[in-house]
């Protein structure tokens, strides 16, 4: 449950190569925040395309992307780092199962495109073969229990995570899942981009099994049969803003009881095939799903249940295998995120394995990108926004002060995890060779499970980091109360830290990241959790009220956007984020004017402190999105789309009026009335 930071780099981003190394040896010349202006949009009428629009203007997103901004400039920035760092471990031939080894080979594997496209998808053989051979429920129950530990999808979600209720405990976790699409909603919208999305699903489907079926008639009855199972699934499904409520979705039960209520699946056996039978319980998300998928799985015929299964093989590999397998897949999903080409290999190479061995390579990373200098300032800053916010909580006239007193409480425990791991992840036993590249992601896949599922019954290691210090995003984890901020959030593109004013840093730092992830804390959502991490909400009923009494203003405030065609944000399903948002720009204001920088005022690249500092936040949220990825975003995403997280909290802060002389008339102008207030 972590809450990221909004970036939809889906685990993957980027194209174009810059020289990021020269970039490095000198101090850049000019100002970026003056020079992404766009000086013909007056900042009262869209302070977004203000501030953001001139770089905008110029600069298209690559036909392989979906979205281009801010992350993908870093990113890009890290591609080459990390390239470097892959192409040196080749050329090291480093000693078996030693992470250079380990490094230079994956790379090869997916690098080497002669023997993946021969193989085409023979790699599965073994697989499909198992899928093949189910004759009962039973045996069912077996195959998607060892397809889950390779990390292949299907039925359901599972993974283990910190208990609740008991922040103490590791506990295995069900949730619902399976879908061959992002969510129940591209079931059964009705929107014209919607029903493209479905029509180019049901098109892959219809590919992926003629390509392993006889003759194409049975393919297309073989296609119609698993969307059908998948709508049914669906169906059975809760919607976005339904997944918010943590005791909704908390469902503590026995593997007997689970059996109970989902009786046609063999629990006992899927437990010992996947190593989960060390707990007695587990939490289901939501136990509705449950009893409907234990419903399919006596009435869906088996025949269709093994062509889903080889669905979601091969749809869970397919990025990994022959380029006809590949563009199949890519056909499909450009739909979903307006990409018109694939990213290029060796980027892809490098996306997947940050996933499969990412800390791995931030090890070799940090060493060389993030300094002692760098970790301290981001330190100090982490405890500058716990000062400001402290401050902020005791001017609250809406809170209890019993209720204040545990905020403080609360407030003073969260565990700060600044750059990178204190302790490194040990990849001694996964082993990684020369390909098919397929398999080494299995066997990582298959790592990942083993280590988590090790955690069952365990102590909590609170050391532990679930991102890698590469990575341009962060996150508050509830449950151990922590913020976690990896070195790459703090990246600007083409800039060293030193060459970052502290305005600048406040505002794209400070407020959007560090200011955001810890109000996380104590927003609709993490105020369920005490300083603890557990389950056990600490307001009282009164304070509750008063809360969600301003909630339903900013509520109300996004619902009124609408960023693509006839969609609007869905303000109930993001405003633990907007609130997130707003809150972190104020407490990143207030830290900001504690600094010697905004003491003297002086102007940089013609602009004001307090400018810098509003348009040092929009730099971090500098996106441009095509339209369906909008659309994806708009209806699978917890957070507004980029402009709206800008233009959505500033006109709440009244700093913002007087940095840039906003007066009513303007169009971004709101009367105190209307302007949100929590934090
Ligand atoms: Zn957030």
């Amino acid at each position: 449950m972590n809450k990221m930071l909004a970036i939809a780099i889906a685990a993957s981003i980027l194209t174009s190569c810059n020289n990021s190394n020269e970039k490095e040896d000198s101090k850049p010349a000019t100002d970026i925040l003056a020079s992404n202006l766009d000086s013909t949009v007056r900042p009262g009428d869209d302070f977004f395309m203000y501030a953001n629009g001139g770089w905008i203007k110029r600069t298209p997103i690559p036909d392989a992307e979906s979205s281009w901004g801010i992350a993908y400039l870093v990113q890009e920035e890290i591609y080459n780092r990390l390239r470097k760092i892959n192409e040196n471990a080749v050329n090291e031939k480093g000693a078996a199962g030693s992470i250079s080894q380990k490094i230079g080979d994956f790379w090869k594997s997916g690098m080497d495109t002669v023997s993946i496209e021969k193989a085409g998808i023979t790699p599965l053989n073994n697989d499909m073969k198992a899928i093949e051979g189910i004759t009962d429920p039973g045996s069912l129950t077996s195959v998607m229990a060892s397809l889950h530990r390779k990390g292949i999808s299907g039925m359901f979600s599972n993974y283990v995570g910190q208990d609740d209720k008991n922040s103490e405990v590791m506990a295995f976790k069900l949730d619902q899942g399976g879908l061959g699409m992002p969510n129940r909603d591209y079931y059964f919208n009705t929107d014209e981009r919607t029903v493209n999305v479905r029509a180019a699903y049901k098109k892959y489907m219809l590919q992926t099994l003629a390509q392993i079926m006889q003759d194409s008639a049975s393919a297309r009855k073989a296609a119609d049969e698993v969307y059908a199972l998948e709508t049914r699934l669906a169906k059975s499904s809760r919607k976005l803003a339904d997944l918010r409520d943590p005791y909704k979705n908390y469902n503590k039960m026995s593997w007997d009881a689970l059996s109970k209520s989902a009786p046609n699946f063999d629990w006992k056996q899927y437990a010992k095939i996947t190593g989960t039978s060390v707990v007695d319980t587990v939490i289901v998300g939501q136990p509705e799903f449950y009893s409907t998928l234990s419903n399919e799985i006596r009435s869906t015929p088996l025949p269709v249940w093994k062509n889903y299964l080889k669905l979601r093989l091969i749809q869970s590999s397919a990025s990994y295998l022959d380029s006809k397998t590949y563009s199949d897949y890519f056909e499909y999903r450009k739909t979903l995120t307006g990409a018109k080409e694939p990213r290029v290999r060796w980027k892809r190479v490098l996306d997947a394995e940050e996933n499969a061995i990412g800390e791995a390579l931030g090890q070799l990373f940090v060493k060389e990108y993030f300094n002692e200098t760098a970790k301290k300032r981001y330190n100090d800053i982490v405890e500058n926004i716990r000062e400001a916010y402290r401050e902020r909580i005791s001017r609250l006239d809406w809170m209890s002060d019993s209720t204040k007193q545990k905020a403080y409480e609360k407030l003073s425990r969260i565990t700060r995890k600044v750059g990178y791991p204190d302790k490194w992840k040990d990849f001694s036993k996964l082993s990684i060779d020369a390909g098919p590249w397929i398999l080494n992601i299995q066997r990582a896949n298959e790592w990942w499970h083993e280590y988590d599922v090790n955690k069952l019954g365990k102590p909590v290691d609170r050391s532990e980091w679930s991102m890698t210090p590469q990575t341009y995003n962060a996150y508050y984890n509830p449950s151990n109360n922590e913020i976690v901020m990896p070195a790459g959030i703090f990246a600007v593109p083409g800039y060293r830290d030193e060459d970052l004013d502290d305005a600048l840093v406040y505002g794209y730092a400070a407020a959007s990241t560090v200011g955001h992830e810890i109000t996380h804390g104590f927003d609709d959502q993490g105020r369920q959790y005490d300083a603890e991490g557990n389950l056990k909400n600490w307001w009282t009923e009164k304070d509750e009220e008063e809360f969600n009494k301003r909630a339903s203003a900013i509520i109300k405030q996004f619902n009124e956007f609408n960023p693509v065609d006839t969609l609007h944000i869905n303000g109930n399903a993001t405003q633990g984020e907007n609130i997130a948002d707003l809150g972190g720009m104020l407490l990143g204001l207030d830290a900001f004017k504690k600094t010697e920088a905004y003491k003297k005022n002086e102007k940089i690249g013609g602009l004001t402190q307090l400018q810098r500092y509003f348009l040092g936040y929009a730099l971090g949220w500098m996106y441009q999105d095509r339209k369906e990825q909008l659309a994806r975003l708009v209806m699978t995403d917890v957070h507004s789309p980029a402009k709206e997280r800008v233009n959505g909290p500033v006109v709440n802060v009244a700093e913002f009026y007087e940095a840039f002389d906003i007066k009513p008339g303007d169009k971004m102008y709101r009367p105190d009335s209307l302007r949100v207030k929590i934090w």
